[in-house]
């Protein structure tokens, strides 16, 4: 379904998922009067906690997603993982944005890298795996390292292992093959930097794309976000490029956030698709003029966007877990605070556990590198390790 108007302040909208994201998303929301109401099994979720109002359920239960779209006028989700026809079911009822079809090619690698590829835009060169024969012919065409990932249900690096040689090729077969999903195999990329870019895109078809940010890996979790990226010019250029060029082709009405390698050569590959906030785009909470989730609301509502302006260098760290197990569950906040430029995010998670996203930290500051020393350090202080 589309929408017929505009949606004024008051109106509600709905969002699949309960996490940090649903909850910035409705924090955002709240700021220019919209209502929201989330989905989710748990009802003291990160935006449940800010949210109007909570249906409390599993996400692949028709039934609820059926309930949350006649409470609201505009749907979202705030992640891939949801059962798709559920998010259909939805659809029935209200507009759904970015649209079910978006998250059915999103929420699998297959399907994603083969709609990039129809698109005319580069990806690393892959193969999908069926069988460790199939696994050791791609090994012969793709070469090593190379990597082996579920074609659905990964984040944050689960469902992924690094095949260096021929010794590795059985072990991460059976390790990925158990969990009974498709699996997919990619050339490993020695990449020299890697960027996202997150581009917003109205009914209309307007787009609008944010700064691309530099990001830095920890054991395959996101850890920092650097922006301006520190990559020549003619490449940002060309990352914003590509994320427009995807969000048209794709026809997404909302964000899609491409996740992308920028090689030796400074080419891009791009690697993965998310339609909705990311967490490489916390950084817009405090570095733009418009946030990622403002930006959201507004096309949510079918109001016109921004072009989202930095007005400073913003570095982002995220904050995991492991904050919390090493300082008993009290990390120093007081002391990450005194640095300057310094802004806290917490997602109000109660159980802390190893590599869980539990808040971020951004630090605007004159220059990059201040930025990033300062938000490095704030961390390290909120840690007790410096
Ligand atoms: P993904 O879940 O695909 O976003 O992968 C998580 C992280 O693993 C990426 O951000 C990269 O740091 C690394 N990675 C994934 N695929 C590749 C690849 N084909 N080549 C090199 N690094 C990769």
């Amino acid at each position: 379904m589309e929408l017929e108007s505009p949606l004024n302040p008051g109106s509600t909208i709905g969002i699949i998922g309960g996490g940090q994201l649903g909850r910035m998303l409705a924090i955002a929301a709240r700021q220019m009067d919209y209502k929201t109401v989330v989905l989710d099994p748990d009802s003291n979720c990160p935006a449940g906690q800010v949210a109007d109002r909570v249906i409390r359920s599993d996400y692949s239960d028709l039934k609820a997603s059926s309930e949350l779209a006649a409470l609201a006028d505009v749907v979202t989700y705030e992640f891939e993982n949801v059962d798709a026809d559920s998010v259909s079911s939805a659809e029935k009822h209200k507009p759904v944005r970015p649209s079910s079809s978006v998250l059915r090619t999103t929420q699998n690698r297959l399907h994603e890298k083969k709609a990039l590829l129809q698109a005319g835009i580069p990806v690393a060169n892959f193969r999908k795996v069926d069988s460790l024969r199939d696994l050791e012919d791609a090994a012969s065409v793709l070469g090593y390292p190379m990597v082996l990932k579920t074609a659905t249900e990964g984040y944050d690096g689960k469902g992924q292992s690094i095949i260096d040689g021929e010794r590795d090729l059985a072990i991460s077969y059976d390790q990925l093959s158990a969990r009974n999903v498709d699996l997919i195999v990619e050339q490993f990329v020695s990449f020299k930097a890697e960027v996202s870019t997150i581009c917003a895109r109205t009914i209309d078809g307007m787009t609008a794309t944010f700064d691309p940010a530099e990001n830095i890996h920890r054991n395959h979790i996101l850890d920092t976000s650097i922006v301006p990226a520190r990559i020549d010019e003619s490449v940002t250029d060309k990352a914003r490029i590509i994320a427009t060029d995807i969000a048209e082709k794709l026809d997404v009405i909302g964000l899609i956030a491409v996740e992308m390698f920028v090689t030796q050569e400074n080419d891009i590959l791009v690697n993965e698709l998310a339609p909705r906030p990311h967490n490489s785009g916390h950084y817009t909470m405090d570095g733009c003029d418009t946030s990622q989730f403002e930006q959201l609301v507004r096309i949510l509502a079918g109001m016109p966007i921004t072009l989202p302006k930095l007005h400073s260098p913003t570095v982002m760290v995220n904050l995991l877990g492991e904050i919390w197990e090493d300082t008993d569950g009290n990390p120093d906040w007081q002391r990450a605070l005194e640095l300057p430029g310094v802004s806290l995010h917490l997602y109000g998670k109660s159980a802390a556990r190893v590599g869980r996203k539990m808040g971020h930290i951004n630090v605007v500051a004159e220059t990059v590198e201040e930025a990033l020393y300062i938000a490095v350090e704030a961390r390290e202080r909120a840690w007790r390790r410096a």
